[in-house]
């Protein structure tokens, strides 16, 4: 039978694969639509989200449902999961054996939801997708990339690769809010896809 997202996230609340089951309260498996078309993924589960087990729940969520308030999008339209599913010890960033060991659970999430557009939150998602994609020779500094748009074609459609400034740097800059503001219009000529 194949495996569809709830047996994924079984195996995800049972994971010691890396250390970071050692610190978590919760892992956060990610959540949405499963026929979004649009995927949201982050850096890593922060203190609000392991407490509560869910993605974006905190400061960052809030910045991150503005901006899609901003450009018609529900939360429930699409759907968001991390890089991580477990938070790093006081939100240190990933090591490259927790990426590792942790996105095979990503790669069953992406051919299960099968989205069109991808946007990735911060430098660790960007980077893990452009080389996914085979799009490794692309990847710069999110300062560089962000708001540009990376189409590839897979076996069964196009995906739009949209490299996006993690939401929380707007929590401490301002100025950021403004920028990934107008880098989410973006998506509003997506909305037809
Ligand atoms: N930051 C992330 O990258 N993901 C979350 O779920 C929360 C904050």
């Amino acid at each position: 039978m194949e495996e569809n997202l709830d047996d994924i996230k079984k195996e995800v609340l049972s994971c010691e694969k890396c250390e970071l089951f050692k610190f978590r309260t919760n892992p956060v498996f990610g959540e949405g639509n499963v026929r979004a078309k649009i995927m949201f993924i982050g850096e890593a589960p922060g203190f609000n989200e392991d407490k509560k087990g869910k993605p974006f729940c905190g400061q960052a969520g809030k910045i991150l449902d503005e901006l899609l308030d901003s450009v018609g999008i529900k939360r429930n339209e699409i759907y968001i999961t991390n890089i991580l599913k477990c938070r790093p010890p006081n939100n240190r960033d990933p090591k490259l054996e927790e990426i590792q060991s942790c996105t095979p659970y990503l790669e069953k999430q992406i051919e299960i939801v099968n989205p069109k557009i991808i946007c990735t939150l911060g430098n660790y998602s960007t980077e893990f997708i452009l080389k996914k994609y085979g799009l490794g020779n692309q990847i710069q500094g999110i300062s560089k990339i962000h708001g540009k748009v990376f189409e590839v074609k897979t076996l069964f459609h196009n995906i739009k690769i949209v490299p996006l400034y993690h939401p929380a740097v707007a929590t401490y800059n301002p100025n950021m809010k403004e920028i990934l503001k107008k880098d989410f219009q973006i998506l509003k000529n997506f909305q037809k896809l």
